[in-house]
């Protein structure tokens, strides 16, 4: 058979053109931060995020940190969080992998996705945008234009805690979202409680980091200056941080900008 391949994929190249051929073969997408064009798709547009640790410096200046220090109150905000150029429709379903979650938080990642889509649904009136969680889970693990919105776990490069994947159309409207969480970090989950702001000590909290990408799902961009570090779109992540559950004046009044 082997020595036919060529002539096989030849002929199968005449009947079905090159793209019937390969059609199969989804492109690996990048991780890299942007705005990328879609093969084939002149009407779509995909936004990719890549949420990072907290460096400590940059530049050689001291990064801004949310001060993730148990028993402090959770700081508000009123630094507006901006647009990124799209918002969900009306009506959005996503779709869970829970086979490849971390066992530390595997027996409530649908509660913890639930929460994180229910901090920014609670910051709009009601009906604007209906999110509902697929009944059928799904086992894939990477970003891939498929017509599924999913939530994932998998391998994401070295620094990244979540890369965020929104492909959208020329009318602002985001037509497919995918997120993925790297398993490779250490993660827990603390039910966020007022008097006791930290997750397990050198974890990083699913719920924590989850809102934080949801927020690009709803169409907000990153912030990474001082006046926004306690925002819950604030660009760097950090162990032991659970205030980002919560939304700040900031976040609530930048996503009803959008809706
Ligand atoms: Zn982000």
């Amino acid at each position: 058979m082997k020595k036919y391949f060529g002539l096989v994929l030849l002929i199968g190249m005449v009947v079905f053109g090159w793209q019937g051929v390969f059609a199969k073969q989804e492109p690996i997408l990048p991780e890299e931060e942007g705005v990328y064009s879609v093969h084939g798709r002149p009407d779509l547009k995909l936004r990719i995020f890549v949420y990072k640790e907290k460096p400590e410096t940059q530049k050689g200046k001291p990064v801004p940190s949310p001060v993730p220090i148990c028993g402090l109150t959770d700081n508000d905000s009123l630094a507006v969080d901006n647009s990124a150029g799209w918002h969900l429709p009306a009506i959005f379903e996503y779709t869970l992998n829970p086979s490849s979650v971390p066992s530390s938080i595997i027996s409530n990642v649908a509660e913890i996705t639930d929460l994180s889509f229910d901090a920014w649904i609670g910051a709009l009136d009601l009906g604007q945008v209906a999110i509902s969680k697929n009944p059928v889970n799904t086992t894939v693990s990477r970003a891939v234009f498929d017509g599924q919105n999913i939530v994932t776990w998998g391998r994401t490069s070295g620094s990244a805690l979540g890369v965020t994947y929104i492909w959208y159309d020329n009318t602002g409207l985001a037509v497919e979202v995918d997120t993925i969480m790297n398993k490779k970090f250490s993660w827990s989950w603390t039910p966020y409680n007022i008097s006791n702001l930290c997750s397990v000590q050198n974890t990083y909290d699913a719920q924590n980091i989850l809102t934080h990408e949801i927020g690009h799902w709803f169409g907000l961009d990153d912030h990474y200056t001082t006046e926004y570090q306690e925002n819950t779109m604030y660009g760097y992540g950090s162990k032991n941080e659970v205030k980002k559950d919560t939304l700040t004046i900031g976040d609530v009044l930048g996503l009803n900008l959008i809706y």
